[in-house]
């Protein structure tokens, strides 16, 4: 209860929902530094997953900061924000049958074991896929100019430039985008997924 606000239960489970469904929802989360490659998987992944019949919505922060995320900074607390409302909406997706894809620098680890812890409350399996590469192979890549700009003082708290980024430490998926084709990384994410949400 918060205040004054009761938890009003339902008599709906997840288990109605997935037969609903026809599939147990989940949430892939992909979290690594800009230019990792993580928007461009998540694209792919979301396709692939619909073309095999698989309900799959994605989350991509940057989208995200065009309506539900609009005005949160950019700062430790607003990355912590951002990522809080990101989970929430992810797991309602999921708790309604969806796989929800989240491509989210998200550079804070305890921002992303607060959705996973989240999503354990709530029984909704949660994946986290590292999107792993070394930094200066994402800024030799600059898909958006901005370590550009952070390199040239134009964007302050930049992850990897002047903010940190903490790797995960157990991440159920790691999709190294530096070795591995993005056709390997989203088949991988692609598979690591239709198992989950199967075995769920
Ligand atoms: P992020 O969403 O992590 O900021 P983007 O997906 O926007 O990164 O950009 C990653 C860039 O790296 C794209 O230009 C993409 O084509 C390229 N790239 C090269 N190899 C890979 C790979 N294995 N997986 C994903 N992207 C890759």
């Amino acid at each position: 209860m918060t205040g004054d606000i009761r938890w009003h239960p339902g008599s709906a489970d997840a288990a109605l929902r997935a037969r609903c469904a026809g599939q147990r929802g989940l949430t892939v989360w992909l979290t690594g530094l800009s230019g990792a490659g993580k928007s461009t998987i998540a694209v792919a992944a979301e396709r692939a997953l619909l073309e095999k019949g698989c309900l799959a919505m994605r989350l991509d922060g940057d989208n995200l900061r065009h309506g539900l995320n609009a005005g949160v900074g950019f700062d430790e607390a607003g990355r912590a924000e951002a990522v809080r409302r990101a989970g929430e909406a992810a797991l309602l997706l999921a708790e309604c049958g969806a796989v929800a894809i989240v491509a989210m620098i998200s550079p804070y680890r305890a921002d992303r074991d607060r959705v996973r812890a989240r999503h354990a409350e709530a029984g909704i399996p949660f994946l986290e896929a590292f999107v792993d590469v070394p930094l200066a192979v994402a800024e030799s890549r600059d898909p958006k100019g901005l370590y550009a700009k952070a390199r040239r003082g134009e964007i302050a708290g930049f992850t990897g430039i002047d903010a940190p980024y903490e790797a995960p430490v157990s991440a159920e998926l790691h999709l190294r985008t530096g070795l591995d084709t993005a056709e390997s990384c989203v088949a991988a994410l692609v598979a690591g997924t239709i198992s989950a949400s199967r075995g769920a």
